[in-house]
């Protein structure tokens, strides 16, 4: 037997273990996952989203089959706000305790966190920065829209500073020193390619509504490797448009 069919049938035989474990679990604990398994996601039944679904993110966004179109710009109002960061075991994630809203795609969403990957999880022509934030905000309906700010080696983000700077090694969280106020983070431009798609992680759940901002943002090099030091690759790798048309905001 090939050694990766036989990874991937101890793996079902694990992850059919853990079904039976989380029958009886009382505090609904969701699966354990791992970047290292991403071709697996899927066979989980409570991610078969990842697998089954037919707009999922992140994608490569080739520039010349980008539509240009009216989609409405961007406005936040974003606030300073307290903050604790996380890491979750899969990602360092910044939760905002009040952190504004966003005027996306004609609604009100609020926003609730942002959490980093390396590299950017979106391909421009098929290449990665190295490596991407992930604005992530909620409408009243519970309606998910993403920013995407992809990221650069260049200044030093004095924004992310203190976030950079106290990165838990560690699961477990802390809270921030200092109030933050995403409108900080943000480029010049917030002109953005818009399309719909899905969570990055399990359970894969669609109906996401995507905006990646078309300008990058800069980290330093020390910034970049504070974080790789702790998260060497936590990327989904790109999924299929399925024709799905990318459209570009004015
Ligand atoms: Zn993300």
């Amino acid at each position: 037997m090939k050694d990766s069919s036989m990874k991937r049938i101890i793996f079902l035989f694990l992850a059919s273990l853990s079904l039976v474990n989380t029958s009886f679990a009382e505090d609904n604990k969701p699966h354990h996952w791992t970047y290292g398994e991403v071709k697996e996601w899927g066979e989980v039944p409570e991610f078969e989203t990842c697998k089954l679904g037919k707009e999922q993110s992140p994608i490569n966004i080739i520039k010349k089959d980008v539509k240009k179109s009216d989609l409405p710009a961007i406005e936040t109002n974003y606030e300073s706000s307290k903050a604790e960061i996380v890491n979750n075991g899969h990602t360092i994630q910044i939760n905002l305790a009040a952190g504004g809203s966003a005027q996306l795609r004609n609604d009100e969403y609020k926003l609730v966190q942002f959490h980093f990957h390396t590299p950017s999880e979106e391909k421009i022509n098929g290449k990665n920065y190295p490596m991407v934030a992930h604005l992530v905000h909620k409408n009243a309906d519970g309606h998910l829209a993403v920013i995407a700010l992809l990221i650069k080696e260049g200044k030093e983000n004095a924004a992310l500073k203190n976030v950079f700077a106290n990165l838990p090694a560690e699961e477990g969280k802390s809270d921030l020193a200092n109030e933050i106020n995403v409108t900080d983070l943000l480029p010049a431009s917030l002109k953005y390619y818009g399309f719909n798609g899905s969570l990055t992680t399990p359970p894969c759940s669609e109906g996401v509504a995507w905006h990646v901002v078309e300008k990058p943002i800069e980290l330093s090099k020390a910034q970049i490797s504070a974080f790789k030091k702790i998260f060497k690759s936590n990327a989904r790798p790109v999924q299929p448009l399925n024709g799905r048309v990318i459209e570009e905001s004015n």
